[in-house]
């Protein structure tokens, strides 16, 4: 496991500025979330993280490594999206042994890590399974499943419950929760559900307009938010 370092990131697409300076710290071990409204960057942000986007300025280092110039997998990082695309012609047991499979790790070793991987998720029923026979938050189990066989040091999350329902919205919340408890690894996630930050987070990062607002662990926020806008979005409603 190592933590997470964001250096003064900087990324425009055209004349649009949409990361003017970002720097975020995620201590080893941490779950920290960003929130924000839509179009302030934060997808651009963790696709950076990942290596899916270059920055034009700054830095990112996962432990003691600098990992800018490094390719989404040389980053050791798994990213689990809103919209998780499994493999629709590989079973569940498939798709999760996908990159372990790509990595040419050894099968005895492929087998175990799928086998701890969907027994934290309680996925073992369905190994033999085809995606279109789960449901939607199957699905996304088997999304996080095949984030979690690669032992990554960090785990990036954008909105991953922001197509579910809400009952299942919720159960998956308590999930994630006892998903960071069992793992520990650290974990930067994007939601823009208030009561998902407020559950989750040991910290959470405000992002507007490609800015950071305020940076704290819930409760501060909370009750003292730095400003009107952080308090609309995450303030006592006093
Ligand atoms: P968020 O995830 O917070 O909703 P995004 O990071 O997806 O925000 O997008 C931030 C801004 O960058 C938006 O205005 C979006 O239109 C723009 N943007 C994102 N990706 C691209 C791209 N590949 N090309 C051009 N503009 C982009
Ligand atoms: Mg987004």
């Amino acid at each position: 496991m190592a933590g997470l370092s964001i250096r003064d990131a900087r990324k425009s697409f055209g004349d649009t500025e949409v990361l003017k300076g970002v720097s975020i710290d995620v201590a080893d071990g941490e779950f920290a979330v960003i929130v924000g409204p839509s179009g302030c960057g934060k997808s651009t942000l963790l696709r950076a993280v990942a290596g899916l986007e270059e920055l034009d300025g700054g830095s990112i280092a996962i432990g003691e490594r600098d990992v800018t110039a490094l390719a989404p997998s040389e980053r050791g990082i798994a990213m689990v999206f809103q919209s998780y695309a499994l493999y629709p012609h590989l079973t569940v047991r498939e798709n999760m042994a996908f990159a372990l499979r790509i990595a040419k790790a050894d099968k005895r070793a492929i087998d175990e890590a799928v086998r701890r991987a969907a027994a934290i998720l309680n996925i073992e029923e369905l190994l033999d399974r085809k995606p279109a026979a789960l449901s939607g938050g199957q699905r996304q189990r088997v999304a996080i499943g095949r984030a979690i066989v690669r032992a990554p040091q960090l785990f990036l999350f954008d909105e991953p419950l922001s197509n579910l329902d809400a009952d299942l919205r919720v159960r998956m919340r308590y999930e994630f929760a006892e998903l960071h408890r069992a793992l520990g690894t650290t974990t930067l996630y994007v939601t823009h559900d208030q009561v998902e930050a407020m559950t989750l987070a040991d910290r959470i990062i405000v992002l507007r307009d490609g800015r950071i607002e305020q940076v704290g662990p819930p409760r501060e926020l909370y009750e003292r938010p730095a400003n009107l806008f952080v308090a609309q979005f995450l303030g006592s409603p006093r």
